[in-house]
């Protein structure tokens, strides 16, 4: 037996060997010291770039400044970028685990000139950096160079790098560009040679690095020199001001240092393989055997904590997609090294623990970040065995057929039914030496969008976008104005530009200037009248058109409406005001939340209408009682602090450096608008807001409710909304203490005699909550419509419809039925989320049904639904034929 508990084996780094974030301090350090400004890491979410998915390198954030689109006030900087290569073209997901050297989330050190130094500085300081700082020896390093770039070689040669030691490249790996048009240019690349006993590619001229992966050369740092702007055509004209711009792979620059045979033995992520070998009880012979999943469970658990950190959440689109993608990735792998119960939040901790010390935002996000892993976790959980069964007999399948890829339809199953990435089902196909059909999978995907477009548009009253394109911008004036006098440039009806509309007629009006709102950022479109004399439009809508064309959607009450005709434009002004208080309240709610839960939570979307708001934002769980409450008053305190609010035009960069929020992933233009609440909150915001919050008056919120996972929803009225309301209860309070003939004051009381009366003396208990794990007896998902049925003896119906919220809480939208006998009774709850009451479903058409089936009734809303039936007999029966009932459902809606 050893001596030595297992783990203790970690081939971590050596004694007295920098760490990996000490090389990282140091990296810093000496550019600072040669004049390089010190800039935070961005987040993994660019800014303002929806053409690129992710930060992939250091530059990103700098890219503007290089192309000359902005300046900065420093011409040299430094950074420690965190950045993910999982999209695109740089996507290294599948070589995660197998490579000893790739990642998907990493760090990248870099330092940056834009137009100051070059080529001469930029590789004297690399050298400097590698051999004096970390002291490597220089016979163990190899450059690259371009092929022609003769003065990167001279360069070179000057340090005394002898030149047998500098290989001259091709464009393929020395020459960079940031497009098929702009900057580009040549590279220098520093390469760490292990020695020949660490070669794998068994080649004879192994001595010089090729670009083939072998195990004897790690590319450690890349240098790239932009020299030239590329045109469409081809042509390379030079620069007026080249720049530098540097990545170190600080995982590979740690390995070197450490002298360890991979990056997962540095101390970057011991930490985690060894809480996972713990987890799992391994040997360390088992660690060994199961090192591949142990990888990728470290790499994707420490990518997956960064990115929710940086505000990603689950779901089924983009960067949400690629954050579930992930996750769900680790799961698998995480079967593969023998876990059966969850994981993924212990990793999340361990992640958090070391790095939240360089970046705070994963200390105060740290409850948020595990709590939405294991969300995810959990969710995964209840389909992850039987989608891995069902792929099991889908590869036998398969392979019965002779076939030799799984076909599409199979792959979109696992995808829609068990919520199997592609990505993972891709994975574990390559394990049976078989490929998928991703080009059927996509065409199964596209039609299942296509289907439930046609679904959700079905009913919306169709408007011809492309008959507005081609006229000019509708300049707004309704910040500061509730009418204007204006010229009609175009009348739409029925789709079609006409050039008069009559009396009666429903059109769409485009004028030259105006004062309504069109739907934008969550505030909904004005209403109001267009007039001139002997006409009248009624406007019940407001809609922004491409590019910038707002169109007044609404009906000719009387008289002719003709193109180039003037016209008065009046906004309903009372409604206005009152979406001016929800709107400016929807900003102060923000700022409350994230001072009372935490800086997590952010806003993710939000509806302004004159009576009431909504707001959804990142935050896993209920509110407590406690935390709604003291954010009311957050907002309340705002309110009567008579706070000026003001909006002001800037540039993007001014707003950033005043540190206004912006909305996740929202591209906004070269100026924006911030919307300032003087002393408390700055938004980017193009809605119309109060002068002073105390015009506000009054806010309450109404009510909390999960919007998806990992994001809550709180609705709020202010105004004469929170007015009506608080009369509405004390109208309320004083008609119940009538009823049962007391006071106001002394109706507690009254209600608690009475309920002892009621039950003979005892007070009620409250029922035990059902446990839910052993509930679920269907899950399936029916044309693209999850349904759940779920079985609870013995409750109420009251403690039916908590389960319910429990289930949809976890598992998302769509179809629930949960049932349950009580006596010689059967007691059911059904509800319906309002994604698939968009697809023709009903709570209460559903419920009557299968109350009918069981002999009893029942009745309730669109969205929930409640009943009893006498045959507690045939509920099995009925829950298990619910999947085929809702198809039916769906195809006679
Ligand atoms: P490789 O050829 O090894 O994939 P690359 O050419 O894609 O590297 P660059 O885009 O030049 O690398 O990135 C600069 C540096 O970042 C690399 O020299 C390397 O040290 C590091 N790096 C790149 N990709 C990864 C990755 N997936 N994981 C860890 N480090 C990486
Ligand atoms: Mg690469």
């Amino acid at each position: 037996m050893s001596a030595r508990p297992p783990g203790a084996a970690a081939r971590g780094p050596r004694e007295g060997r920098p760490g990996g974030m000490d090389i990282a301090r140091r990296f810093l350090a000496f550019f600072q010291e040669r004049g390089h400004t010190v800039v935070p890491s961005a987040s993994l979410v660019p800014a303002g770039d929806p053409t690129l998915l992710f930060t992939n390198a250091g530059m990103v954030q700098f890219k503007d400044v290089f192309l000359g689109l902005e300046r900065r006030s420093y011409a040299r900087a430094v950074t420690v970028q965190r950045c993910l290569r999982v999209s695109g073209k740089h996507n290294d997901l599948e070589t995660v685990g197998p490579s000893p050297r790739h990642h998907t989330l990493f760090f990248m050190l870099g330092n940056f000139s834009f137009g100051d130094y070059f080529k001469r500085e930029a590789i004297a300081y690399a050298w400097e950096f590698v051999t004096r700082e970390l002291h490597l020896a220089p016979d163990r390093l190899v450059m690259t160079v371009y092929q022609d770039d003769d003065e990167a070689f001279q360069h070179w040669r000057a340090l005394g790098v002898g030149a047998d030691r500098i290989h001259r490249m091709g464009e393929r790996t020395n020459f960079w560009s940031m497009g098929d048009v702009g900057p580009c240019g040549p590279t220098s690349e520093l390469h760490y040679d292990w020695g020949p006993e660490r070669c794998t590619c068994g080649r004879a001229d192994c001595g010089v690095p090729l670009d083939n992966d072998c195990g004897r050369w790690l590319e450690i740092w890349n240098l790239v020199f932009m020299q030239f702007n590329q045109a469409s055509d081809g042509t390379r004209t030079p620069l007026p001001r080249p720049g530098v711009d540097t990545g170190m792979g600080l995982e590979r620059i740690a390995a070197v240092v450490q002298d360890a045979p991979t990056n997962y033995d540095t101390d970057l992520f011991a930490p985690v393989m060894d809480r996972v070998q713990r987890l799992l009880g391994h040997t360390d012979a088992q660690r060994r055997a199961a090192i591949v999943p142990y990888r990728v469970i470290a790499d994707h658990g420490r990518a997956a904590t960064f990115l929710i950190a940086d505000g990603v959440t689950p779901g089924n689109e983009g960067r949400e997609y690629v954050l579930r993608m992930i996750l769900r990735r680790a799961m698998r792998f995480g079967r593969r090294a023998g876990f059966r119960q969850p994981f993924l939040g212990e990793v999340a901790e361990v992640v958090i623990d070391q790095f939240g010390q360089e970046f705070g935002e994963l200390v105060r996000r740290r409850d948020f970040i595990v709590k939405m892993v294991e969300a995810e976790e959990e969710r995964f959980a209840q389909t992850l065995s039987a989608g891995l069964e069902r792929l099991t007999e889908v590869v036998a399948a398969t392979r019965a057929r002779g076939e030799t890829t799984i076909a599409g339809a199979d792959v979109f199953r696992l995808y829609d039914t068990y919520g199997f990435p592609v990505e993972m089902t891709r994975d574990a196909a390559r394990e049976e030496g078989l490929g998928v059909d991703e080009e059927g999978f996509r065409a199964a995907m596209e039609e299942q969008r296509r289907r439930s477009r046609a679904a959700g548009a079905a009913g919306e009253g169709a408007l011809d976008d492309a008959s507005l394109a081609n006229l000019p911008a509708t300049q707004f004036v309704g910040y500061r104005r509730e009418t204007a006098s204006a010229a009609v440039v175009a009348v739409l009806r029925a789709g079609r530009r006409v050039e008069e509309a009559a009396a009666g007629d429903e059109v769409v009006v485009v004028l030259d200037r105006t004062p309504f709102y069109a739907e934008a950022g969550g505030q909904v479109g004005d209403t109001g009248t267009l007039s001139a004399p002997g006409l009248r439009v009624e406007v019940t809508d407001a809609r922004r058109f491409a590019p910038a064309v707002i169109g007044h959607v609404g009906r000719v009450a009387a008289g002719r409406l003709r193109v180039g005709q003037r016209v008065r434009a009046a906004i309903d002004a009372d409604r206005r005001a009152a979406i001016r208080r929800n709107h400016t309240a929807t900003h102060l709610l923000h700022k409350a939340l994230q001072e009372v839960l935490g800086e997590h939570a952010l806003q993710r979307g939000s509806l302004v209408a004159p009576d009431r708001l909504r707001f959804d934002f990142t935050h896993t769980g209920p509110l407590a009682p406690e935390e709604r409450e003291a954010v009311e008053r957050r907002v309340y305190e705002q309110v009567l602090a008579a706070r000026p609010v003001r909006a002001r035009e800037m540039s993007q960069d001014e707003a950033r450096r005043l540190g206004a929020t912006a909305l996740f992933g929202e591209k906004y233009g070269e100026r924006v608008r911030v919307v300032e609440i003087a002393g408390y909150s700055r938004e980017l915001c193009g809605g119309t807001h109060v002068t002073n919050t105390a015009e506000i008056g009054a806010f309450a919120i109404t009510a909390e409710s999960s919007a998806a996972a990992g994001i809550r929803r709180l609705e709020a009225v202010t105004g004469w909304g929170a007015y009506d309301r608080a009369r509405a209860h004390e109208r309320l309070l004083a008609e119940v203490a009538a009823a049962l003939r007391t006071s106001p004051a002394d109706l507690i009381e009254r209600a608690r005699r009475l309920a002892e009366q009621a039950k003979g003396g005892t007070r009620p208990a409250r029922a035990p909550e059902p446990d839910l794990d052993g509930a679920v007896r269907v899950t399936e998902q029916v044309d693209g419509v999850r349904v759940v049925a779920a079985r609870v003896d013995g409750a109420t119906h009251e403690a039916l419809r908590a389960a319910g919220d429990r289930l949809r809480e976890r598992m998302g939208g769509g179809v629930y039925v949960i049932a349950g006998a009580a006596g010689d009774r059967v007691h059911l709850v059904a509800m319906v989320t309002p994604d698939a009451q968009a697809r023709g479903l009903r709570a209460d058409v559903l419920l009557r049904a299968l109350a009918a089936a069981l002999g009893g009734s029942g009745g309730g809303r669109a969205d929930l639904a409640q009943g009893a039936g006498r045959d507690p007999a045939a509920l099995a029966g009925a829950l298990d034929g619910l999947p085929g009932r809702v198809r039916d459902l769906l195809a006679t809606g």
